[in-house]
């Protein structure tokens, strides 16, 4: 195995300041300090290309209006339910773990953006991880997060995998992750024997977050065709964002093209109201009404389930109401039950 991938000198290489990437593009970059900005050179070469108001600026270049300070720190209450930093137990048969802060990319919708800082690994926190997990039998699954999980090197991805194949309960592992789009390199062979040398004892799910069809360049659809292990299953999640996919047609587009690369839509999210980024927010009324309209023009295994994460930790429940597209002030819960949002969170 290569001590440093192709992948690895790309993360390594890319622009993490703005006078740089700007002189490259040759277009003027706002000035920000607030959050930190990260775009891979093959990613400015491709939003060079597209240029400044494309809805692939839009989703990485830093925006005047990230200094507004209306929305939530952490909008979708995570730290309620943490159990170290590491592990997220929100539901009951699945976990959430975060191995990495370190993200291919930064996006600037990002929920974790106030949280996120790209350097810790936590790596402390593992056996308190692997311990709370080994104590839970009613968790089956394990959901890699982040950060992007795919930034770590084959080696400790190896390691965890290792380490979780000891705890019986656990059968599937899932991996969320921008890295297919963003930095396609990254799924070599090495990294699909990797995943088939655990295929008798996991299942695996890669489910790449992606937002726009302009995001693949033919990089990452041959990437993505061909990273194909044994027992492995393509979904995808998208987030909703005003001014880039808040729209039928677009949408259509996307799921219809994921499908061509057997990638099965899996989420539609919500955009959560995070501070920085509230200029990707839109309601949940004309949300609701761009995905009914979705509904007449794709068949159900292209439709992904559009999803919003309750503010405080109640969890991510459908957004969809059969009944009304206007928000009726109350979400019910995963348990059914109607929840009463403070103040601050009440604008949905
Ligand atoms: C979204 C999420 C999951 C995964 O939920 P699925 O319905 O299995 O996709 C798990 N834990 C947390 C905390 C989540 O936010
Ligand atoms: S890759 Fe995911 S976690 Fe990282 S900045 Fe983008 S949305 Fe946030």
């Amino acid at each position: 195995m290569n001590s440093h991938a192709e992948w690895q000198s790309e993360l390594a290489q890319a622009f993490r300041s703005s006078h740089e990437l700007q002189s490259y593009l040759g277009w003027e970059l706002p000035e920000l300090s607030k959050y930190p900005l990260l775009v891979p050179q093959k990613l400015a070469a491709h939003l060079k290309q597209l240029g400044p108001t494309s809805p692939l600026a839009k989703q990485f270049l830093p925006n005047e209006r990230e200094l507004d300070d209306d929305g939530l720190v952490d909008p979708i209450g995570d730290q309620v339910h943490a159990q170290s930093k590491q592990l997220i137990h929100r539901y009951h048969n699945r976990a959430l773990l975060i191995p990495t802060t370190v993200c291919p990319v930064n996006c600037r919708y990002c929920f974790r953006k106030n949280e996120l800082t790209g350097s810790e690994v936590f790596a402390q926190d593992q056996s308190m991880t692997l311990n709370y997990l080994a104590a839970h039998p009613e968790i089956e699954e394990v959901i890699f997060t982040g950060g992007d999980p795919l930034v770590l090197s084959d080696e400790k991805l190896s390691h965890w995998l290792a380490k979780l194949a000891t705890i019986d309960h656990i059968r599937f592992i899932r991996f969320h992750s921008r890295v297919p789009v963003i930095l396609p390199s990254r799924l070599t062979d090495d990294f699909k024997s990797v995943l088939e040398s655990f295929a008798e004892r996991f299942k695996f799910l890669m489910v790449v977050h992606t937002n726009h069809v302009s995001e693949w360049t033919p990089e990452a659809v041959e990437s993505v065709k061909k990273f194909t292990p044994r027992g492995l299953t393509w979904l995808s999640q998208s987030v909703l964002l005003k001014d880039i996919n808040d729209d039928q047609q677009e949408l259509c587009k996307l799921f219809r093209f994921l499908a061509s690369l057997n990638v099965r839509p899996y989420y539609l999210h919500h955009p959560d109201q995070v501070r920085g980024g509230m200029h990707f927010w839109l309601s949940l009324k004309e949300g609701r009404k761009i995905w009914a309209t979705l509904r007449d023009r794709l068949p159900g295994w292209m439709l992904p389930e559009y999803v919003i994460d309750i503010p405080q930790g109640h969890g991510k429940v459908q957004a969809f109401n059969p009944e009304s597209l206007d928000f009726s002030g109350t979400l019910l819960s995963r348990k059914g039950l109607p929840v009463t949002l403070s103040d601050e969170a009440t604008r949905l």
